[in-house]
């Protein structure tokens, strides 16, 4: 049999008491392992051994698992708000428990939170509702982009947004799907100048004004520089 320390590692670092009763640990046993600091009492009925992050154990300390912004985050997700302490799912019915050091965000959203973290797609979800569209945009794009959703897990996300919120999905899909028509300007490369189009080019398209005769007094008629295309706007 393993150990309490080793079955909680295995599991994932946490584990609930009732799990572990069913696999023979009795309620004296866990007391007397927590007592030496063999492993630690998160919350009530809630077990934690071997290296646990920071926030997990805060959104766990208050009673939930860490959701939103912060499980985003942590996978490298891209998030506009800034980090604000640990976003805590509850469920709609349970209460925030008071521990040390709390900055927590509580999120009162249906369903039953997991023991830990939430998945990808329900972080998004809850992200649009905690700090809205254009946030979750950003991070939908950004997880598609990091390869953090399949097609499933879009289809699902899509599903559970209200059909007011669906754009939002079918425009990353959109813009997933269709080249862009202006590639962004490549990185500088030492010693090569980014190139810049033809004059003849730049003058179809309406970038460059027509050419002067020469300046009879002799001048240097003056080149237009890049500055001056991008001073140029397309018109609408
Ligand atoms: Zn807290
Ligand atoms: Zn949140």
């Amino acid at each position: 049999m393993l150990s309490a320390t080793d079955t909680i590692r295995s599991l994932g670092g946490l584990a609930r008491g009732t799990h572990l009763r069913s696999l023979g640990f009795t309620r004296q046993a866990l007391a007397g392992m927590v007592r030496r600091g063999e492993i630690e009492r998160v919350r009530h009925g809630v077990f934690a051994a071997g290296p646990l992050d920071e926030q997990v154990r805060a959104a766990t300390a208050h009673g939930g698992a860490l959701t939103c912004a912060s499980v985003l985050r942590s996978a490298g997700i891209w998030v506009l708000p800034a980090d604000d302490g640990p976003h805590v799912w509850l469920g709609p019915d349970n209460h925030a428990l008071p521990h040390p050091g709390c900055t927590c965000r509580s999120h009162y959203y249906r369903g039953r939170p997991p023991l830990g973290s939430a998945t990808i797609e329900t972080a998004l979800l809850h992200l649009r509702r905690c700090c809205g569209d254009e946030a979750f945009f950003a991070a939908y794009e950004s997880a598609w982009r990091l390869k953090k959703l399949s097609a499933a897990a879009r289809a699902r996300i899509r599903k559970a947004l209200p059909r007011s919120a669906r754009w939002l999905v079918e425009l990353a899909s959109g813009r997933r799907q269709r080249p862009r028509i202006a590639s962004p300007p490549a990185a500088p490369c030492p010693g090569h100048p980014p190139p810049v189009p033809s004059e003849d080019r730049r003058r179809r398209e309406g970038r460059l004004r027509p050419r002067r005769p020469p300046d009879p007094r002799g001048g240097r008629r003056r080149e237009p520089r890049i500055a001056d295309a991008q001073a140029y706007r397309p018109h609408p």
